[in-house]
């Protein structure tokens, strides 16, 4: 077996890479989170968390990412209540899920999977809600399973075409930190986050942005019963530095640590940085003469790229190949596309060679499989990466 040496290539769109100054951050004591070294940390987080997310009031969970989903629904949303949601892929299918689960009502708009949530079918949705009874429109930015990202101002624009009162709930578990983003800027209500995307830490942090507006539905008994998960609690600790709860001061060590490189580098830099990535991938695959799942090119991911394996190939079996022979991870295809396709995640802690080391072991990983495609994509990356080096 050829891996027992260099490094394993772990390019699936999440958990990502973490980064070795973030490792060594974590390996530290973990200190009493009653004392002033952990209230200067966390104050310090606080602080950094703001251009990332562009608002000033981030509540931060040990948990998973779908914790923070339960969170941002049960602080604003009572039982009963309807809630609009775009199928745009597997994620947004696991927040609607979870939505049903919790007893609101879903009003759910069908999509095919290649496509963003679509701002014109939202509003037509709302105009129809003469009565608002819609309480909240809830979003996926970048559906991780398809490579699509959908457009979030497009959508604050629909809810205010519609003159509707709903408020914005958006997932940004695999854009934030990768991808444009403003909450405050584009008048979202509840984002939603967590750490292993493009925060490029290990999982186990969960967050949630939130507007006045959405603050004022929970503090006035809005919302479902909760007490984990409730906002208030944590904010008004927050506000000396400290939480009400044991914190995961390890995974906050790494996190100020790699919201410093963040914020070193420059968040233009880092979106520009993904945007390139992103354009040398889908040269890559077009060059390869094979299918990017996404067929809005307005609503290219630039954080992952989908891609269809040709008819009678199984998606699966080339992963297998790839991480046998090669020690890289690619994604899988999730449920409805499962084996159809294939994500190359270029999210996170990532660099030119990095990415053309997965294009290379994709490309090798085609030629031993026996998929049809047409040789060469790897080097229309390197030529594209090139002619763009800063
Ligand atoms: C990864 C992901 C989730 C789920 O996060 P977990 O930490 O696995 O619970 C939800 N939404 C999106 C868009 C994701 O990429």
């Amino acid at each position: 077996m050829a891996y027992s040496s260099g490094r394993h290539f772990l390019q699936i769109p999440g958990p990502t890479n973490v980064p070795d100054a973030v490792l060594r951050a974590m390996d530290m004591p973990t200190i009493d989170h009653r004392g002033p070294d952990f209230s200067n940390m966390l104050l310090g987080i606080l602080d950094k968390l703001r251009p990332v997310f562009g608002t000033d009031k981030v509540v931060i969970f040990p948990s998973s990412g779908t914790g923070a989903w339960e969170a941002a629904l049960v602080n604003v949303l009572a039982e009963g209540d309807r809630v609009l949601m775009s199928e745009t892929g597997h994620f947004s299918s696991l927040w609607e899920q979870m939505a049903k689960r919790l007893g609101l009502e879903v009003n759910l708009i069908p999509g095919d999977w290649r496509r963003g949530a679509d701002p014109d079918q939202i509003e037509a949705r709302l105009r129809e809600d003469k009565d608002h009874r819609i309480k909240a429109v809830a979003v996926v930015h970048n559906e991780t399973s398809t490579g699509v990202a959908s457009r979030i101002p497009l959508v604050r624009q629909a809810i205010d075409n519609a003159g509707h009162p709903a408020l914005l709930l958006v997932d940004t578990i695999s854009s934030l930190g990768s991808l444009p983003y403003e909450h405050d800027g584009w008048g979202v209500d509840v984002t939603v986050c967590c750490s292993q995307k493009g925060l490029m830490l290990p999982p186990g942090l969960g967050f949630n942005a939130v507007s006045d507006k959405a603050l004022a539905i929970s503090t006035q008994n809005g919302g479902m019963r909760r007490s984990y998960w409730d906002w208030g609690e944590v904010l008004k600790a927050n506000e000396r530095g400290f939480t009400h709860y044991t914190p995961a001061t390890n995974l906050l060590y790494g996190l100020d640590k790699s919201l410093d490189m963040l914020l070193e580098e420059g968040l233009e830099n880092v979106f520009s940085r993904h945007r390139r990535h992103g354009e040398a991938t889908r040269r890559a695959v077009r060059a390869w003469e094979l299918e990017i799942l996404c067929d809005s090119p307005e609503e290219y991911s630039q954080v992952l790229t989908a891609i269809l394996m040709p008819e009678g190939h199984d998606a699966d079996a080339l992963r297998k190949l790839i991480l046998e022979r090669f020690d890289m991870s690619l994604g899988a295809g999730l449920s409805k596309v499962a084996g159809k396709v294939f994500r190359i995640g270029h999210v996170g802690a990532f660099n030119d060679v990095t990415l053309i080391g997965t294009l290379g072991g994709v490309e090798m990983g085609l030629q031993l499989a026996g998929v049809p495609h047409r040789p060469g994509g790897t080097q229309t990356a390197m030529n594209y990466l090139a002619e763009t080096a800063g």
